[in-house]
């Protein structure tokens, strides 16, 4: 049968794979030799499910939204990601690859961040883990997220910025891999998202399925029914959505929408929508598509949502797009701002900007009276409150 998931190399169709230097190979390698039984082992297993559970504060609720579903005129839930330890998804993968670590005998965390959420969701595991971490971050990201910085040295974790090239993320994910080239060894290098060399795409994507295993749990009760009609995600490098989508991606009765940041508009110049704007490159030791110039040099993306800017995408959602089997949006600062407000005025909820660029899909599709609709809202806005009240002057 086709499977839109991993084949045992890591390709998606044509995007994925490995692609690192000669003295990562061996660690690498180590790591697609490991991570399955790792992951499958009784041990583990019983660890990851505990700290989800107690830690974590999981099953995260699946929650109807009255108001969204009179407003689009079908069922609409929320899985509420943002009710998590730390504020959002992110944890669900940090936990897993810090105990995927602790098994392989690792002692030193290395890891990247641009807005700071995955940094401070490591530095959280580390200090729990009681490991040595290291992040990695543009001296400009230091400066935008100066309390993401703030959190994580209050965790333990050593923060060092990055004074190479634009001083954003893609500077640090080097920082980060030429760190990893020099202790290949002793260190673990924890990968925010469905990004990276393989097995990273496969195995964040395995830890963050617990979303959606939670879905048709949760839906099952709700419904009588254990698949939506639609599932809607925002993609960065991809790992909530993957996370969304995992059990469901090879069940064609369930549609898949996923918005990645459009930014000023597609045409702007100033996007991140990486799906309708790349082209196939190799980013973070990955096939998958990228922005770039004529020359190949990978362009600066521009998002009004730190945690969308990402010149790349996960090879997973690469091929779905490119395979039709997902729908991928584009949703532009302003209508994402729109949909932060709405969600906030009457229901309370005040979503992560990444997450109000999935609330923003809503008003570009017609659902019917039937359809249930699963929208992941990632994280909650505490983050972005600064940039809010800019946007909004409330
Ligand atoms: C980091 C982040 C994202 C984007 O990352 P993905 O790997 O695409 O999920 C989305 N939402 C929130 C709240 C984030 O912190």
């Amino acid at each position: 049968m086709k499977t839109f998931l991993a084949d045992s190399n890591g390709y998606y169709g044509d995007f994925g794979g490995a692609f690192v230097p000669e003295i990562l190979h061996k660690c690498v390698q180590d790591l697609q030799l490991s991570y399955l039984q790792v992951m499958e082992s009784e041990s583990f297993q019983r660890e990851f499910q505990r700290l989800l559970h107690d830690y974590v504060g999981r099953p995260s609720p699946l929650y109807r939204s009255e108001y969204l579903s009179g407003k689009y005129g079908c069922r609409i839930y929320l899985k509420r990601e943002d009710l998590n330890h730390t504020g959002a998804h992110k944890i669900n993968n940090t936990i897993g690859q810090i105990l995927i670590a602790r098994a392989l005998g690792k002692k030193r965390i290395i890891a990247e961040t641009g807005a700071g959420q995955h940094g401070v969701a490591t530095a959280t595991v580390c200090a729990l883990m009681n490991m040595e971490c290291i992040v990695y971050m543009g001296k400009t990201d230091v400066e935008r997220q100066i309390s993401n910085v703030r959190k994580m040295e209050m965790l333990g974790a050593t923060v060092r910025p990055v004074t190479s090239g634009n001083m954003t993320l893609k500077d640090a994910t080097n920082e980060a891999i030429r760190d990893w080239c020099c202790h290949p060894a002793d260190t673990f290098y924890i990968i925010g998202s469905t990004v990276g060399p393989h097995p990273y795409p496969d195995m964040v994507a395995r830890l963050q399925s617990v979303i959606s295993k939670e879905i048709r749990v949760q839906l099952l009760r709700e419904e009588g029914r254990d698949y939506p009609d639609y599932l809607i995600a925002c993609v960065g490098g991809g790992s909530n959505a993957a996370g969304t989508i995992y059990d469901y991606i090879d069940d064609s009765r369930v549609r898949i929408l996923l918005a990645e940041a459009g930014g000023e508009g597609i045409d702007s110049g100033n996007s991140a929508a990486t799906i309708q704007l790349g082209k196939i490159g190799i980013i973070h030791g990955a096939k998958t598509l990228v922005m770039q110039n004529e020359d190949g040099q990978i362009e600066e993306p521009y998002s009004i949502s730190a945690g969308l800017d990402y010149p790349g995408i996960g090879p997973m959602h690469a091929n779905l797009a490119v395979s039709k089997r997902a729908t991928v949006l584009a949703v532009d600062d302003d209508e994402a701002l729109r949909a932060a407000l709405d969600l906030s005025r009457h229901e309370g909820i005040i979503p992560a900007l990444e997450s109000a660029h999935a609330l923003g899909v809503l008003s570009k599709q017609n659902f019917k009276s039937d359809d249930v609709v699963v929208l992941t809202v990632s994280g909650r806005g505490d983050k972005d409150m600064d940039t809010y009240l800019k946007a909004y002057t409330l």
